[in-house]
Order: structure tokens, then C-alpha cells, then sequence
């Protein structure tokens, strides 16, 4: 047992034969997590649990990874997609791994608020779907060094989950091809690379009435988060295809939902693509120290623009519409899916969000709604004339109807009110960019 640091924590490593051992190691910690009673519990008993290791050693491996494997995403074969498939290949490009098996939701979240060496790692690897990127992100923004961590600990995707909108956002850019066979082989050749380069993908600030967290991807509110919401039970038999038959069943009930939206249009400048590095060069201990950016704490220091907060009244630059809505559906990457992109102008880094809503008096039947959900698959759903479409910097949404889902990212969310706003801040992932 090798002691170079102050912390220790217990892992159960994995043998050569496949057994599991318990492992008492130690860890330098150079990024700090909050010592709250969160991060204790789950350093105490949901990390360590269901910690493995690889077994190459760390001091001639190429890199190091904190794998997440959610059991139970998608058609449940996350796990041996990464037994059979991901770890004998890592194994082979020398990059050692720790592999977290995640029991339930927020076991993730909890193991990256709390890791004292997250330091140490240059990456993390996902097996799951867009709700536990999600769960990642805000993790490591849980922690009080949370905002020099995230855009210099890379994340890469392999698709174990229903929805995986980041990674299909990140194919469609550097031109790869979104069939289901092709989007698995090609995350799992950039996934294992011992060559990956990073890609800045934009991050936006959340505010709800229980508190803040960040997206990447999507704030639903009407149809798509009820059909989002609605289909997780057909989540193992029916894959991706829960949407399709969500939209139909949803289409032929439909709802309408009372509600007052506002927004700031977009005005800022695009943003500069940020040159990209080799993710196995420098661990994200390292990255953070040769970062030269002043050092900001919160999330008003990111936003692109002074925004009052969720509970202060709005002023007459923003636009109101208090109306009763179908749909509202605010995107901020150009894929919700592998179907043809939600909003097709939208970039990894660009910072503005891609605001679209229908309102019920726009809308002549119900043959209307299904014609809008079909035309999202050929990219054709904003040329309908009842689809309202504006790019926005921020977006306060206040519903009026009970009983009705705010999903950010796919998950939903404890909250009424939600207001979310264009940020400099960014995550990382691995670049498709051959
Ligand atoms: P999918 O696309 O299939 O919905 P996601 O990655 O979006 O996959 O994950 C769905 C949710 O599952 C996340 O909120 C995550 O917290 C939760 N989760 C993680 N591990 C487990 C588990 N072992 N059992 C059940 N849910 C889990
Ligand atoms: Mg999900």
C-alpha cells in the first residue's frame, strides 16, 4: 500500500481472474470536494461499493479513466457492452480505468462531487445515455473546484441509453453517420483512442425554484416532455423507439398547457471554435494548473449577459408570450436524437439557445401535432407555419397548468418556474473530428 497522500480511500479492485478484492489505496488530492454530508455518504458507501479497477498498472498506463456504467439504461446491456467490447480494448491501448457501476439515480453525480483524486483522471467514460451526462456534469459542478474541472475532464459517450443527443450532436458535426450500428462503432473507437482530442461543447445556466444546476441539451415543457417522461416505462423493450410510439398515444390525447413565456433574443457574437487538446497528454490535474483564465466562482460571472434572478421581475427588453401552449421545446445542440437535427444551425460551442414553441390557437387539429413530430425526423418540423422558432440568450418559462413536466436534458425536473441563460462556460468531450 503506497501512502503519498493525506486521504485514503477504499476501493474493490479487479483481479487478472476476474475476482474482487477489496483495495485500500491512496489518493492525492489535487481538486477539492465540498465536505458536506453528501460527499461522505457516498464516499462511505455508494462509490467504494461499486468501484472496480483495471488491472494494468497505473504507473505505465497512457492515461486513466473513471468509467460509469449505468446497468439499466436503454435495453440494458450497457454492461457487457463494456466487458465484452470497451475494456479489452482500453486494455490494449494502455489505458487504465476505474469502473463504477451505477446503482441507481444520483449514484453517479454523488461519486464525482465527493472523488478526491478526480485530478488524477484525463477523462471520463459514459455508458448510458444523456440523463447520466447530465448527472456528471452537475456532479463535478456540485464540487467547490467544480467550475476548473468541467472543461478540462473530457467526457465520451458510448450509447447505452434511449436518448443520446450529445453524441449524435458530436458525430453530426465532424460528418459521421447517425445509423445505430455505425453511431456504437465509431464512440467505441473514440472512446479507446489513445490518441482522442477534446471538443468544447457550451454549457447553460438552469435556475428553478429549488436551486441551479447546468445543460447541454434540451429544456422540454408540454408535448416532447411528456412524451420524454411518458415513455421511460417502454425504455427497456422498445429502445428509441419509445418516442414514436409516445408521440403517437400523446397526439391522440392531446394537452394543452397554460403558460407565460419570456426571452432575450441572441445577439452576441459566435463564439470562436477553441483549439482542441490531446486528451491523454496532461491529466485534468494538470490542465487545470496551466489554465491562465481568471478564476470565477459562480454563475453569474458566465452569463453572456446580466439576467435578474428567477424570483425578480423581468424588464420590458425581454418578450412576453402568455398564451396556452402544445409544445415547448428549447434546444442547444443540433440533435435530440439520430434523427435529422432538431435545430440544424446549432453548434457544439455556440452559446445560443434554440427556442421553439407552438401555441394551441395556431394549431388547426390534432393530424397537425403527429405531422410535427413526423417532420422532426427529416429536419422539416420548423418549416411548418404553426412552429414558432427564435434564438434567445436567456428564457424564463412560468406554466400556469398543474400536473405538467419541465425536463432539462431529458430528466426531469422538481420545479414550476425555470429560467435558463447562455453562459462562456463549457464542458469537454471527445472529438469526433478524424
Ligand atoms: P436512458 O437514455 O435509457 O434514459 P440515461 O443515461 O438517460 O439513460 O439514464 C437514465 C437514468 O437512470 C439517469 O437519471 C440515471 O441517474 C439513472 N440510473 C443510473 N443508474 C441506475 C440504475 N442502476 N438503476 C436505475 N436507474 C439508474
Ligand atoms: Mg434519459
Amino acid at each position: 500500500m503506497r501512502d503519498v497522500g493525506r486521504h485514503q480511500t477504499t476501493q474493490l479492485a479487479c483481479t487478472a481472474n476476474g475476482l474482487l478484492v477489496a483495495e485500500m489505496g491512496a489518493a492525492f488530492s489535487c481538486c477539492t470536494p465540498p465536505e458536506n454530508s453528501l460527499a461522505e455518504e457516498a464516499a462511505n458507501t455508494t462509490a467504494i461499493s461499486s468501484t472496480l479497477q483495471s488491472s494494468s498498472p497505473r504507473e505505465t498506463a497512457r492515461g486513466r479513466l473513471l468509467v460509469f456504467v449505468n446497468p439499466h439504461s436503454g435495453k440494458g446491456k450497457s454492461l457487457q457492452t463494456f466487458r465484452k467490447v470497451v475494456a479489452p480494448l482500453l486494455d490494449s491501448n494502455n489505458l487504465n480505468y476505474d469502473l463504477v457501476i451505477t446503482t441507481g439515480r444520483d449514484h453517479a453525480k454523488s461519486v464525482l462531487i465527493s472523488h478526491e483524486d478526480l485530478g488524477s483522471f484525463n477523462a471520463i467514460l459514459i455508458l448510458s445515455g444523456d440523463g447520466l451526462v447530465f448527472e456528471a456534469v452537475n456532479g463535478i459542478l456540485g464540487r467547490g473546484d467544480g467550475f476548473k474541472i468541467l472543461p478540462t475532464l473530457p467526457m465520451s459517450i458510448i450509447p447505452s441509453g434511449s436518448g443520446n443527443g450529445l453524441l449524435c450532436s458530436v458525430l453530426h458535426a465532424s460528418g459521421a453517420s447517425l445509423k445505430p450500428k455505425k453511431i456504437h462503432e465509431r464512440a467505441v473507437e473514440i472512446a479507446t483512442s489513445g490518441r482522442a482530442k477534446s471538443q468544447n461543447v457550451a454549457v447553460f445556466h438552469v435556475e428553478t425554484d429549488r436551486g441551479h444546476c447546468a445543460c447541454f441539451l434540451s429544456i422540454g415543457w408540454g408535448i416532447m416532455a411528456d412524451i420524454d417522461i411518458e415513455s421511460e416505462k417502454w425504455r427497456k423493450t422498445l429502445g428509441s423507439n419509445r418516442f414514436t410510439l409516445g408521440g403517437i398515444i400523446r397526439s391522440l390525447k392531446l394537452r394543452t398547457y397554460r403558460g407565460k413565456l419570456s426571452y432575450r433574443h441572441y445577439t452576441s457574437k459566435e463564439r470562436k471554435q477553441s483549439e482542441p487538446y490531446h486528451i491523454y497528454d496532461q491529466n485534468c490535474c494538470d490542465r487545470v494548473a496551466k489554465r491562465e483564465e481568471k478564476r470565477k466562482d459562480t454563475w453569474p460571472e458566465y452569463h453572456v449577459e446580466e439576467v435578474p434572478e428567477l424570483h425578480e421581475p423581468l424588464d420590458e427588453s425581454w418578450t412576453v408570450v402568455d398564451d396556452e401552449f402544445i409544445s415547448f421545446y428549447a434546444v442547444t445542440l443540433s440533435h435530440i436524437s439520430s434523427d435529422g437535427p432538431y435545430a440544424p444551425t446549432a453548434k457544439l460551442e455556440d452559446n445560443r439557445i434554440h427556442l421553439t414553441y407552438i401555441l394551441k390557437k395556431d394549431v388547426k387539429n390534432r393530424m397537425e401535432i403527429i405531422k410535427f413530430l413526423t417532420a422532426i425526423e427529416n429536419a422539416k418540423h420548423l418549416d411548418l407555419p404553426f412552429v414558432k422558432s427564435v434564438e434567445v440568450s436567456a428564457f424564463r418559462l412560468e406554466p400556469q397548468t398543474g400536473g405538467s413536466y419541465v425536463t432539462v436534458d431529458g430528466e426531469v425536473m422538481d420545479t414550476t418556474n425555470i429560467q435558463v441563460t447562455s453562459t462562456t462556460m463549457h464542458m469537454s468531450v471527445f472529438s469526433a473530428a478524424k
